[in-house]
């Protein structure tokens, strides 16, 4: 079974599928922790430089040694994203990989690369990921598709406590512009734009608590699954 979430910046993608992959015994993988490792690997090699121009090729040459992972820390249950080996789920977070993540994720090259890595994901069992072209291009037959929307003030609210909650120094104008600006450009942008499939169920959490969201998408899954459906059209 692969379940697809995708949608806008900081909708609480990642904070939900993790919820349900626990609930229905899933593997939840983060698209985006993708994106944002090969963003932090580009800054830490010179690749982006301060203005935030990015040099293709040096992009190019340094994806043929990156390796991305993922781990669940056995004593906390803490999801953490590997680069080479190392853990960088703290560092992929901050706003300087935010800044820079979503010119990276518009290169073709780049999506590519991490694509097919995130199909190899899905082959190996029951899956839900996130991210932003999951339903659209990685797996256009995923068994259900989300689509997370939410206002633009929830969304940078959270987004500020969750930097603040990990003692960054941000001001709640910066996160509500980079918000706005990665929307933009995910769903503007030449290669597997953000769009909304006709085929996706559309769950707007501005006013939902986590656990009403969690149990509606349980619920469509299990409805699914029950009707042994692969997704058809419509909700
Ligand atoms: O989901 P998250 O906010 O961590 O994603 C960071 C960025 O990675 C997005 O703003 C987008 O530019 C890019 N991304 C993408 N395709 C995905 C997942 C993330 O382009 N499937």
């Amino acid at each position: 079974m692969v379940v697809a979430v995708d949608g806008y910046s900081s909708t609480g993608k990642s904070t939900v599928a993790k919820l349900v992959a626990a609930k229905l015994g899933l593997m939840y993988i983060d698209t985006g922790a993708m994106y944002r490792a090969v963003t932090l690997k580009a800054l830490r090699e010179g690749a982006i430089d301060e203005g935030g121009r990015i040099d293709e090729e040096k992009v190019r040459e340094l994806l043929k040694g990156m390796e991305i992972a993922f781990r669940v820390d056995g004593r906390d249950g803490r999801y953490e994203t590997l680069l080479n080996g190392e853990p960088v789920e703290d560092e992929i977070r901050s706003m300087r990989v935010a800044e820079s993540v979503s010119g990276i994720a518009a290169l073709g090259f780049v999506r590519e690369f991490l694509v097919e890595q995130q199909r190899e994901l899905g082959r190996k069992g029951d899956v839900i990921m996130d991210g932003r072209d999951i339903g659209s291009v990685v797996f256009p037959d995923a068994d259900v598709k989300f689509f997370m929307t939410a206002t633009l003030q929830v969304r940078t609210e959270r987004r500020y406590r969750e930097l603040k909650a990990k003692g960054m120094e941000v001001g709640f104008e910066e996160v509500e512009e980079n918000v706005k600006k990665r929307d933009y450009i995910d769903s503007h942008r030449e290669v597997s734009p953000l769009v909304q499939v006709p085929d996706a169920v559309v769950v707007d959490n501005s006013c939902m608590t986590i656990e009403e969201e969690v149990d509606f998408m349980v619920k469509i899954i299990e409805t699914k699954k029950g009707n042994g459906l692969r997704n058809e059209g419509g909700n």
